[in-house]
């Protein structure tokens, strides 16, 4: 009777650690997170566009080994539907690297990996979702074929400058500004477009005659979504605390970072306001300067993956025609879970050591071994 209630009680204690450790630490980590509040100085707050951001999933797939593919999917899928519920994003942005072998997915595999993708980051239908391709979606710049960028974009449509309330999105596949494939000088031209329009949206007086036969968009600086970041020689620039070892690594151009070429175009042509990038695997803020002393401010974000680093984290953002504001929301660390999880072990140990010490029959010499039998039974039955 000791015995199975002893198993009884050891099997809620573990069903309790699993159920903290797989569901309640996701909601006790994003409950912590707040959208950040829009205003001008001295104003009260507005209302702007909520965006949810993140980067870098890196979905195994079929590869991998099973335990390794089922823990991340599992961490990545319950911390991203904890969020959605919780924070109800307008739009969720996914800056690249969906897939972890999406280059070089045949067919059937990569149907396979898209459909994981969409189970893990599904939405409500009041939640948009919008992505830019990653080098391991689609192939570094040497590896882009039009056929890839076609089997991206037949599955996530979108074009690459979109507006949603009054705020101005530019998507760029990075790797195609470094390339010099067919499908590469389409998207230079195409985004060398866009930059016509978004710089006659700007102009209120003496529109240029090219102007007028555009399709008006809302009048604002735009932000850029990629996935390579500009080129920066490493994260020693990055601004703030960044105690990272990985911060003196230095980067290479077009496998790292963006080619510094590529990097000047785009500020040229855009002038953006704010860039968002990913494929570092780790948060940096870098001001990037140009001719007129004005900055345009970067931000990396991290992985999403627990493959990839201890801490993932997302972003939340604000957005209005002029301003925006950025939080920085953490997830559970992997070392946590483990800590906890051993902690139970140990002290699911400890209790049934007990447990099993005071249900030993005790030999004393004095009285036979019926009689002493008989009374550690009767303690036990308690
Ligand atoms: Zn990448």
């Amino acid at each position: 009777m000791k015995v199975l209630k002893v198993v009884g009680l050891l099997t809620l204690f573990f069903i309790s650690v699993i159920f903290y450790c797989e569901w309640i630490i996701y909601y006790q980590a994003v409950l912590r997170c707040h959208w950040p509040k829009l205003k001008h100085a001295g104003d009260e707050a507005t209302d702007g566009l909520r965006a949810l951001i993140l980067s870098d999933p890196h979905i195994l797939g079929n590869s991998g080994h099973w335990m390794d593919r089922l823990r991340r999917e599992w961490q990545m899928g319950r911390s991203f539907q904890t969020a959605v519920f919780l924070l109800e994003p307008e739009v969720v942005f996914i800056l690249g690297d969906l897939l972890h072998h999406g280059y070089h997915d045949n067919q059937q595999q990569w149907q396979h990996d898209i459909s994981r993708f969409h189970q893990i980051f599904r939405c409500p239908g009041n939640t948009e979702l919008i992505v830019v391709p990653g080098n391991h979606d689609v192939g570094y710049y040497y590896q882009l074929t039009a056929e890839k960028l076609q089997r991206f974009q037949s599955v996530f449509n979108h074009s690459a400058l979109i507006s949603r309330r009054g705020v101005n999105f530019v998507l760029v596949t990075s790797m195609a500004l470094d390339g010099d494939c067919s499908a590469c000088s389409e998207q230079q031209a195409n985004l060398n477009s866009i930059s016509l329009l978004l710089n006659c949206s700007t102009q209120t007086r003496r529109r240029r005659s090219f102007c007028r036969h555009m399709t008006p968009v809302p009048p604002s600086a735009p932000i850029i979504l990629q996935h390579f970041p500009l080129y920066r020689h490493s994260d020693s620039v990055c601004v703030g605390q960044n105690s990272s070892h990985h911060r003196h690594l230095v980067f290479r151009e077009r496998y790292d970072t963006l080619s510094q070429d590529a990097s000047q175009k785009l500020l040229w042509w855009f002038k953006p306001r704010l860039l968002l990038s990913g494929h570092t695997h780790r948060s940096c803020l870098v001001v990037h300067g140009n001719r007129e002393g004005k900055g345009h401010p970067e931000v990396s974000v991290p992985s999403f993956n627990w493959r990839n680093r201890n801490d993932p984290s997302f972003l939340l953002a604000v957005f209005s025609s002029s301003l925006y504001q950025l939080s920085e929301c953490f997830l559970p660390e992997e070392s946590t879970v483990i800590w906890v999880y051993c902690s139970a072990a140990l002290l699911a140990g400890i209790g049934t050591a007990a447990a099993y010490t005071t249900c030993m029959p005790t030999h004393t010499h004095t009285h036979t071994h019926t009689h002493t039998h008989r009374n550690d039974d009767a303690q036990c039955v308690n």
